[in-house]
C-alpha cells in the first residue's frame, strides 16, 4: 500500500485522514456481527419451557379447550417478546460500555497531536508511540528512541524486540499493530490498517468470546435443579389429580402450566439484564466495566490495592526542598506557575558560608544551579502556561518532571533555551523497575554532558557516582531525612564526556553527584475519606508504590491507611520480596520501592489467602498483576493502554471513589439478584404447594391452566424485571464483603424462600377456603389471593418502602393489580380465565392475603 508522502511533523489534515477513512475502512480487526430478529425468537423458542408450553397449546386445541389455548399463546408470545428486548437491551448496554473503553492512540494531524480512537486512524497518519502504548496499526518508524516492543502476541516471543528508525537497518522500522512499547518513543507513519494489518491478520484467534458469568452459570444450574424438582412435583399433581378423577387433559395441561410458573425461567434473563445495567450506572459514575463478571465480583472485594501518585495523592508535584553538597534550599511557591523563588537556607558541609537567603528569581549559588540545569536537561516534560479561566499552569508529560521544570525557572533557568544550547544526543529513558534515567547532551562548547537523575537508591551507588563514600553517604541520610517527610526524591547527577557512549546507558557510571531534589505531592482531599468507606465497608486497603518507604509511610499516615504508631513490619520494601525475605506479604500494608512485576507476587498471595482482590494499576509492567487481580483497575485519563485494554475496570475520572462507588453497585446488583431469587422461588413454591395441598381441604383443582399462567406473567414478567433497578441498601457499604464462595442462595435466602412460599400458600389457600364456606367464587378469590400475597412480598422486599428511586418498581405493581382487576372484570379474559366478578366484600381475603405476604416479606428488615 502506498503512503501519501508528507512532512511528518504535520501529519495528515483533518479532510485527508476523512478521505482515507472512507476509502480503507475503519482500522478494527472485525466487524460488530448484529443477530437478527428471527434468530433471536428462534432462539427463544427453542427454550425447553416454551417447546412444553407449546405441547401445552396443541393439547389445549386437542381436548376443545380453547380459551387455555388463548392464554398459553398469549404467555408464548409474551415470554418470547420479553425475552427478546431483555435481551437486546443487555447487549446495547454491553456494547455501549466496549466503546467506551474502545482502545485510542495518539496521532498528529494539522500539526497538533491529538487522541483519537483507534478505529479511525488511517493509513498515512503519524502516530506518536509512548512507553506503555499498543501500537495501534502496522508502521513505518520516522523517528524512534530507545525504543523497546513486546511482540509475544503476534510472535509468541517472549524476549522484547529493538527497533529503530536508522536507513542502513532495513527491516527494522517497521512496527507492528498489537505490539506493545515497553520503553521508549517514536514516531511512526501508518502502513496498515483494520484486517490489512498484522493483528488483523490473525484477528479470528483474538475474537474475545462472550463467556457467561461465574454467577450465571451457579445460577443455571440451580435453575436446572429447580426445573427437576418442580417438574416431579407437577407430576405428583397431575398424578393426584387422575387419582381424584379430574378429567387427564385438563390435568395436563394444568401441571404443565404450573411446572412453567414454578420454574424461574426468566432468571438467566434478569441476571444479564440486571449485571448490563448494574455496569450502565456504574458507566454513569465513571467506572468503566469491561468484562461483566466484574460486576458481580465487585461486590465481595475484600481487599484494595492502590497505587499511591495521582491515586492517594494529586499527582501535582512541587519542588520544595534541594540539597547540595554544599546547601539546602527551599523552594517557595504552589502548582507548576513560575510565581516563588528559591532561597538558600545554609550549608552542609560544615564549612561557614553566609547564607544567601532571600534570593528569589534566580539564584547565584553554582550547585543549586549546576542540579537544576541536569535536572531540567535530563528531562522530557514541558509546562503548558495557563489556558482555561482558572489561571493555571500545566504539566505536559510526567509531574515529577515537569515540577523540575518549574523549580529551574525559579531559579532563573529557561529550559526551552538549555535544550536548545545543549542538544539531546543519546538516552536511557525512565521506567519503573531501574527508577532512573540518564541523557547526554553536546554543549555549546562541542563537549559531551551526560545528565541523571533518579531514585536516591538506584543514583547513590558507588557504581553510578565516583564520589567520595562520605558524601554519599551524606546524602543517603539527607534522602532518608526528606523521604521520612513524606518527600518524593530524586537525586541528581553529571559528568563530562569525551565520546558518545555507546550503549547509551554506558553514561551511568563515574558521574558526579549534584545533589537531591524533594518534592511534594499532596494528598488528595478525598483520599481519607475514600479509605475510610472501604474500612466501613470491610475491604482492607493496601498501598503499592514505586516510591521510597518513608515516603509511603508518611503519606499512609496521613490519609489513615495506617496508624501513626503502626510497627516496622507492616511496610516491605521491593527487595525484600524480591529476595524471598518476606514469608508472608499479606501482613504487610505497605509495598514501596516496588518494581511494577511484583504486584503479580502480591496479588497472587492475598488469593492464596482466598482473599478478592482489587488493584490499581496504570504503568507498562502492570497488565499481568491488572489481569491476574480479580478486579484489575486501569486509570482512564493517566493510565497506559497497556493497563486499560487489560484492566475488568477503567476509571474515567481517575478517582479512588470511584472504585469504591463501583464496588457499592456491584453489592446492589448481587441483592437485587437475591431479591429477585426470594421473589420468585417463594411464588413458585406458593403456587405449587396451593396446588398440592388445595384438594386435601376440598379445592378439588384450586387454580386453572389460564389462571396459573397470568400469575407467572403479573409477577415475574413486569414487577420481576422492576426488582433489578432496586436503589442500594442504606447499609450496603456498612457491612462486610459477603464471602467469595457464598452460595447464592446462602446465608438466609433459601429459608426466607421457604417462609414466605409457606405463607404466601398459606395466606391464598385461607382466602380460598373462606370463600369455598362462604360460597362465593372461591377460585377467583384464591388466583386473586395468591397474586396480591406475591404482589404483596414484592413490596415487602423493598429495603426502603417509600423510596422514589424505583418508581418503576410501584408502577409495576400498580400495573400487575390493574391487570389482576381485568382478568375479573374484562369480559372477554374472565371467559378466557375462568374467573367471575367480585363484590367489594369478596376482595377484603385476597387483600388480607396481600397483606399477609407484605408482613412475611418484612420480617427481615436489613439486607437480602
Ligand atoms: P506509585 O506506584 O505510587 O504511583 P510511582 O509510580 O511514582 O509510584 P515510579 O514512577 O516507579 O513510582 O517512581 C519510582 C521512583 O523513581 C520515584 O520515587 C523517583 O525517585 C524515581 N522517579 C520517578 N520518576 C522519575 C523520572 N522521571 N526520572 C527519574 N527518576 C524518577
Amino acid at each position: 500500500m502506498t503512503v501519501a508522502a508528507h512532512a511528518p511533523a504535520r501529519g495528515l489534515t483533518g479532510p485527508d485522514a476523512a478521505r482515507l477513512l472512507a476509502e480503507h475502512g475503519r482500522n478494527e480487526v472485525a466487524a460488530d456481527h448484529r443477530v437478527p430478529l428471527w434468530a433471536r425468537v428462534a432462539a427463544q423458542l427453542r427454550d425447553p419451557l416454551i417447546t412444553v408450553l407449546l405441547a401445552a397449546v396443541a393439547l389445549t386445541l386437542a381436548i376443545g379447550d380453547h380459551p387455555d389455548a388463548i392464554v398459553i399463546t398469549l404467555v408464548i408470545v409474551i415470554n418470547t417478546s420479553v425475552g427478546v428486548v431483555q435481551e437486546v437491551r443487555a447487549e446495547s448496554a454491553v456494547a455501549a460500555l466496549s466503546r467506551l473503553s474502545a482502545p485510542a492512540a495518539r496521532v498528529v494531524r494539522d500539526g497538533v497531536q491529538r487522541t483519537v480512537p483507534s478505529a479511525e486512524i488511517v493509513p498515512g497518519d503519524v502516530v506518536a508511540l509512548t512507553e506503555g502504548d499498543i501500537v495501534p496499526a502496522d508502521a513505518r518508524l520516522t523517528e524512534a528512541a530507545a525504543l523497546l516492543l513486546d511482540e509475544s502476541m503476534l510472535t509468541g516471543e517472549s524476549l522484547p524486540v529493538t527497533r529503530s528508525a536508522d536507513p542502513r537497518a532495513p527491516g527494522d522500522d517497521a512496527v507492528r499493530a498489537g505490539t506493545v512499547v515497553l520503553r521508549g518513543r517514536a514516531l511512526a507513519v501508518v502502513t496498515a490498517t483494520g484486517a490489512d494489518s498484522a493483528l488483523g491478520r490473525i484477528a479470528a484467534m483474538l475474537r474475545p468470546r462472550p463467556e457467561p458469568t461465574p454467577l450465571q452459570r451457579r445460577l443455571a444450574g440451580l435453575g436446572r435443579v429447580l426445573a427437576a424438582v418442580a417438574v416431579g412435583l407437577c407430576a405428583l399433581v397431575f398424578v393426584l389429580g387422575l387419582l381424584r378423577q379430574q378429567p387427564p387433559g385438563e390435568m395436563g395441561v394444568t401441571a404443565i402450566s404450573l411446572a412453567v410458573a414454578a420454574v424461574p425461567e426468566s432468571l438467566p434473563a434478569v441476571v444479564t439484564l440486571a449485571l448490563a445495567l448494574g455496569a450502565r450506572r456504574m458507566a454513569a459514575r465513571h467506572a468503566v466495566v469491561r468484562r461483566l463478571p466484574a460486576v458481580e465480583t465487585l461486590g465481595s472485594v475484600t481487599v484494595l490495592a492502590t497505587d499511591k501518585t495521582g491515586t492517594l495523592t494529586e499527582g501535582r508535584m512541587v519542588v520544595e526542598r534541594l540539597w547540595t553538597p554544599r546547601s539546602t534550599a527551599t523552594v517557595t511557591g504552589l502548582g507548576y506557575g513560575p510565581a516563588g523563588g528559591i532561597r538558600i537556607d545554609g550549608t552542609t558541609d560544615g564549612a561557614v558560608q553566609g547564607a544567601a537567603d532571600g534570593a528569589v528569581n534566580g539564584t547565584a549559588d553554582i550547585a543549586v544551579n549546576s542540579l537544576l540545569t541536569a535536572a531540567a536537561l535530563c528531562n522530557d516534560a514541558a509546562l503548558r502556561p495557563p489556558s482555561g479561566g482558572d489561571g493555571q499552569w500545566g504539566a505536559l508529560g510526567d509531574p515529577t518532571e515537569a515540577a523540575l521544570l518549574t523549580a529551574a525557572g525559579k531559579a532563573g533557568l529557561d529550559h526551552r533555551r538549555l535544550r536548545e544550547t545543549h542538544p539531546r544526543v543519546a538516552e536511557t529513558p525512565f521506567d519503573s523497575t531501574r527508577k532512573r534515567m540518564s541523557t547526554v547532551h553536546r554543549t555549546p562548547h562541542g563537549g559531551l554532558l551526560a545528565c541523571l537523575k533518579g531514585a536516591p537508591e538506584t543514583v547513590l551507588d558507588p557504581t553510578v557516582l565516583a564520589d567520595p563514600p562520605e558524601l554519599l553517604e551524606r546524602a543517603r541520610r539527607a534522602a532518608a531525612a526528606l523521604a521520612a517527610e513524606g518527600y518524593r526524591v530524586l537525586a541528581v547527577a553529571e559528568q563530562d564526556l569525551d565520546r558518545l557512549p555507546e550503549p547509551p546507558e554506558e553514561a551511568e557510571h563515574g558521574l558526579r553527584l549534584l545533589g537531591l531534589t524533594a518534592l511534594a505531592d499532596p494528598p488528595k482531599p478525598s483520599a481519607a475519606a475514600t479509605l475510610a468507606t472501604c474500612r466501613r465497608a470491610g475491604i482492607l486497603p493496601v498501598l503499592i508504590t514505586g516510591d521510597h518507604p518513608a515516603t509511603a509511610r508518611a503519606l499512609a499516615v496521613r490519609v489513615g491507611l495506617l496508624e501513626p504508631g503502626a510497627g516496622p513490619e507492616v511496610v516491605v520494601n521491593g527487595q525484600a520480596i524480591a529476595t524471598g525475605a518476606v514469608s508472608d506479604l499479606t501482613r504487610a500494608r505497605i509495598f514501596a520501592r516496588t518494581d511494577p512485576r511484583q504486584k503479580l507476587d502480591i496479588v497472587q498471595a492475598w488469593r492464596a489467602r482466598g482473599a478478592v482482590t482489587a488493584m490499581t494499576g496504570d504503568g507498562v509492567n502492570d497488565g499481568p498483576a491488572l489481569r491476574q487481580a480479580d478486579i484489575g483497575v486501569a486509570m482512564g485519563l493517566r493510565g497506559t493502554e497497556v493497563a486499560r485494554q487489560a484492566a475488568d475496570l477503567v476509571l474515567a475520572d481517575d478517582e479512588l471513589a470511584t472504585v469504591v462507588g463501583a464496588v457499592e453497585e456491584g453489592r446492589r446488583v448481587y441483592d437485587n439478584i437475591r431479591r429477585f431469587l426470594v421473589f420468585g422461588l417463594s411464588g413458585g413454591a406458593a403456587e405449587i404447594l396451593v396446588m398440592l395441598a388445595g384438594p386435601l381441604f376440598g379445592l378439588a383443582l384450586p387454580l386453572r391452566a389460564g389462571q396459573i399462567l397470568w400469575i407467572n406473567l403479573l409477577t415475574h414478567g413486569l414487577t420481576g424485571v422492576a426488582m433489578g433497578a432496586e436503589p442500594v441498601s442504606p447499609g450496603a457499604m456498612t457491612r462486610p464483603p459477603r464471602p467469595p464462595h457464598q452460595h447464592i442462595l446462602g446465608s438466609g435466602v433459601w429459608q426466607r424462600v421457604l417462609l414466605l412460599g409457606l405463607v404466601v400458600a398459606a395466606a391464598s389457600l385461607g382466602a380460598g377456603l373462606w370463600a369455598h364456606d362462604a360460597e362465593r367464587p372461591w377460585q377467583t378469590v384464591l388466583f386473586l389471593a395468591l397474586l396480591a400475597a406475591q404482589l404483596g412480598t414484592v413490596l415487602g422486599l423493598r429495603e426502603r418502602l417509600l423510596t422514589r428511586a424505583n418508581l418503576f418498581l410501584p408502577l409495576a405493581v400498580l400495573a400487575s393489580a390493574a391487570l389482576a382487576a381485568a382478568a375479573l372484570y374484562l369480559p372477554f379474559l374472565r371467559d378466557v380465565l375462568d374467573t367471575a366478578p367480585l363484590s367489594w366484600s369478596d376482595l377484603a381475603a385476597p387483600a388480607a392475603a396481600g397483606l399477609a405476604g407484605f408482613a412475611a416479606a418484612r420480617l427481615r428488615k436489613q439486607g437480602i
